[in-house]
């Protein structure tokens, strides 16, 4: 009689939940084993997966990457610059020094791993441009 009889191994092949595939974009790593790398360089992707073979023509993210850093970035800079006007009156030289290395951090730092996150939500859901669909056959 088989031992693992009554608990049903996952198949290799089964799709990963929606937190996998988020998980394996916020490591950079391939959407489809979670393995691979997904860059060749800072943000130039690799041709395809050197684990699995995923070809990542498909990938198109955009701007999407772009738009959401520059929220968040925008948000958390402008934010601290306020307060720090508001309370302190500093003047525009110490802006800048205060500032100009936090948005190079807000924004470059986290870019990598947001485009890799919506590559693995696009591969995820499928998502492709649409397409129209010929129903008179
Ligand atoms: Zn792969």
């Amino acid at each position: 009689m088989n031992e693992t009889a009554g608990t049903p191994e996952p198949k290799p092949t089964a799709e990963p939940t929606v937190l996998q595939s988020a998980l394996r974009g916020l490591a950079c790593k391939c959407p489809r084993c979670g393995e691979g790398k997904l860059y060749a360089g800072f943000l130039t992707l690799a041709p395809s997966c050197d684990r699995c073979g995923l070809d990542y023509a498909f990938i198109d993210a955009g701007d999407g990457p772009a738009i959401f850093i520059i929220m968040l970035a925008g948000a958390i800079v402008v934010g601290c610059a306020l307060v720090v006007e508001v309370k302190y009156q500093p003047p525009f030289w110490l802006h800048a020094v205060l500032w100009l290395p936090l948005i190079l951090a807000t924004t470059l730092l986290p870019l990598r791993a947001m485009k890799s996150l919506l590559i693995a939500l696009q591969f995820h859901h499928k998502a492709a441009p649409g397409r129209l669909v010929d129903r008179a056959k």
